[in-house]
């Protein structure tokens, strides 16, 4: 083929490639950023860049499945590789001879390509056999492709395999018309075995195939880069950005925020959360068009499997195709039409309300996402909207309303109860009424739930005693402690939690608090990560941190043995949205005998409880119950002790627990407790394992 032919060919190829993508770069690019502002999106900046080296560099999230993981890895870094290539196969039509300036006849870069490429090749491999095995045409709801778009899936994996398959020939031809610029050498050892099979074809032969292939690669490199613009690969150039953006890069902790909503700063406009497309944040935005289908979501998502109709992926998703049929109204300028796309509800006309209502808020879909999506916040700001904008919200989560906001916690039995909890204690627990005393070290955040709940009442007598064993100078709020707005704030009721935390803060600060214990991971999470956007600075506890540095330094000191099998439920605002796994375990691991076994789903894979979310309050009509998902996998591992160390987990599991005995499918002789309950059985010598007390 002529030069010049060959030139224009590519040169052709490459305008109207570079045309299409900077078309739909740009109005992909305008989409996003016509989302509202997101604010604080690069405020820790150290955690960020460490959180883009480690997830998309390093691929962690997806290397925690090992098999689609590394096939991923191999891909991802192929595709970075093997841009050295593309500067090849242009540098190859303009000079036959040509060869990149520095490196280009190094022959390790030349190993480097095509232990790549053919690495990419396994990984199609690989990447065909996993959407086999868990075809969701067979496997329904159980495959985590279950409801992606799997024809684009294969679609992808075709023309990937063009990419490498256009890539090897062209190199094994030119290795035969000697214009390789690695030489004929075994380096390349994908190539030369192409090279091989092509030889007896000849020179002339090889020179044609080495022109049309590279001509073919180039048209395919720009096919691949326009389809992956208009498909959900589109994260191969978006994920990197919305990894870096991420609020949160350790842990999922607090949520986001909310407009002012001081009501002297409102006007007729102002909108609480999220109710139509166009009151997404640009982060938001780039959420959507960020997902890549994968379901680890789903797969992972405790309402998902118990067969209620939410989906984080198809959330996303569901989103995702909304935004882009109301694009050409967002974009278009001006107000956006009464009656358009964009002016359909979310609620109820593209995510259902139960679907809604169904999330229990564990974070197990952000922490599973490859790509740092924020399910949680996305659908707390629907909540927001429908809650605060419409009144729109499952009935008896309005008992739970307003029993917080008259009686300040969410059973409405008031704070004369809050220091029941005390009696029968062999000594005082002293009651902040004015400021902390000098003395007191910590401030006992009972919660709501360990000072009204029967069964929770036990934990909180339990951590008070070994508190005071340990000579811990502590003092409680008693009537002056109110909930924390927790179940409001992620009910929805952004006003509610807004004025519960100020006046918390109010106490807290005006009692001059610095240092505070809590057993609730709900309160801690809020006290810890949340109340610091409206002021509260304080340094907070877990109970299980305190209690295992008590126990790493020899002030607590177990000596009976408890000869029990003990399995650990995360508690997922202590795991999965605070980084605490090892501190619980740690408890356990102090006290002689205990046999821990892990439940498979632990850590950050710890199935909820089902209670987070306000889903406390709320019925679970659909599908089955989540309490008894987990506890059943509890009871599986034949543990003689479930423990845990919330009130809320412990209540939902005992409850189960209780349940499955009476229809004699669990050992009586199973128990539900806090780890602190087995330290304590330990320290005092009792003979079996603590028994909480009955359900109320
Ligand atoms: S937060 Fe939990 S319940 Fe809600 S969508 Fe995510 S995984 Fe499902
Ligand atoms: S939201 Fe994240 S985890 Fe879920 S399907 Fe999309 S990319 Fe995968």
């Amino acid at each position: 083929m002529l030069v010049a032919v060959r030139i224009a060919i590519g040169l052709a190829l490459t305008f109207v490639g570079l045309a299409l993508v900077a078309w739909r770069g740009s109005f992909l690019f305008r989409l996003v950023a016509n989302g509202k502002p997101a604010p604080g999106r690069m405020t820790k900046v150290g955690a960020q860049v460490k959180a883009e080296l480690m997830d998309v560099f390093g691929q962690r999230k997806l290397l925690r499945r090992t098999v689609p993981g590394l096939a991923h890895f191999f891909t991802f870094w192929g595709f970075i590789v093997l841009l050295l290539t593309i500067i090849e196969a242009y540098g190859d039509l303009f000079d036959k001879t040509f060869a990149i300036p520095g490196i280009g006849h190094w022959k390790f870069i030349g190993f480097l390509e095509d232990f790549f490429a053919t690495a990419v090749l396994v990984a199609l491999i690989t990447f065909a056999i996993i959407r086999i095995r868990q075809n969701p045409a067979r496997e329904q709801r159980r495959s985590r492709f279950y409801g992606s778009h799997t024809a684009t899936a294969w679609q992808t994996l075709g023309l990937i395999f063009l990419v490498i398959a256009t890539l090897l020939i062209y190199r094994g031809a030119q290795i035969n018309t000697g214009d390789f610029p690695y030489g004929d050498t075994w380096w390349t050892f994908a190539s030369k075995l192409v090279s091989m099979a092509l030889k007896p074809l000849g020179y002339t032969a090889n020179t044609h195939i080495e022109t049309i292939f590279i001509l073919a690669q180039i048209g395919v490199i720009w096919a691949f880069f326009v389809f992956v613009l208009h498909s959900k690969h589109l994260h191969i150039f978006v994920s990197e950005p919305n990894v870096l953006f991420s609020r949160r890069p350790n842990a999922l902790g607090p949520l986001g925020t909310t407009p002012d909503l001081d009501p002297e700063k409102m006007t007729e406009d102002t909108v609480f959360g999220t109710g139509l497309i166009s009151h997404l944040t640009w982060k938001q935005r780039l959420d959507l068009i960020s997902c890549t289908e994968c379901g680890r979501c789903q797969d992972q998502c405790p309402a998902w499997n118990t067969d209620k109709p939410l989906s984080p992926k198809l959330v996303i998703m569901d989103l995702r195709e909304h935004l882009f049929g109301s694009a050409s109204e967002l974009l278009g300028g001006g107000e956006l039409p009464g009656d358009g796309v964009a002016a359909k509800p979310l609620v109820p006309d593209v995510i259902e309300p139960d679907v809604l209502w169904s999330c229990t808020t564990c974070g197990a879909c952000v922490d599973q996402c490859p790509v740092d999506i924020e399910h949680v916040d996305t659908i707390v700001d629907m909540r927001r909207y429908e809650v605060l904008m419409e009144a729109r919200f499952p009935t008896e989560a309005g008992l739970m309303l307003r029993n917080v906001e008259n009686q300040g916690d969410p059973w409405g039995l008031g704070s004369s109860q809050r220091l029941v909890w005390t009696q029968g204690l062999e000594f005082e627990v002293p009651v902040v009424t004015d400021t902390i005393p000098d003395d007191v070290e910590y401030l006992f955040w009972v919660g709501c739930a360990g000072a009204l709940d029967e069964r929770a009442r036990k934990t909180t007598q339990t951590i008070a005693r070994l508190l005071h064993r340990a000579g811990i100078q502590f003092a409680v709020l008693g009537p002056k402690e109110s909930c924390t707005g927790d179940p409001a704030r992620r009910l929805g009721n952004e006003y509610l939690y807004q004025e519960q935390a100020q006046k918390n803060i109010e106490t807290l600060n005006s009692a001059g608090v610095k240092k505070v214990v809590a057993s609730c991971p709900h309160c801690f999470n809020s006290l810890s990560r949340e109340y610091p956007a409206l002021g509260g600075n304080f340094e907070v506890f877990h109970h299980t941190q305190l209690l295992e540095k008590l126990l790493t330094e020899g002030v607590l000191k177990p000596e009976t043995r408890i000869d029990s099998t003990v399995t650990y439920h995360d508690p997922c605002y202590l795991g999965r949205h605070n980084a605490v796994y090892d501190e619980p375990r740690g408890v356990l691991n102090h006290v002689p005998g205990v046999q821990l076994t892990e439940m498979h789903r632990c850590k950050n894979k710890g199935f909820c409880c089902g209670a987070g979310g306000a889903r406390m309050w709320l019925e679970e009509r659909i599908g089955t119950r989540i309490n008894v998902n987990r506890t059943d996998e509890a009871l599986g591992t034949g543990a003689d002790v479930i423990s845990t160390a919330c009130p809320y987990c412990l209540i939902m599991l005992d409850d189960a627990t209780k349940a499955r005995q009476a229809e004699g499918s669990a050992p009586e002789s199973v128990k539900v407790v806090d780890v602190a309950q087995v330290l304590e059985q330990s320290l005092t010598g009792a003979t079996s394992p603590p028994d909480p007390a009955p359900a109320t």
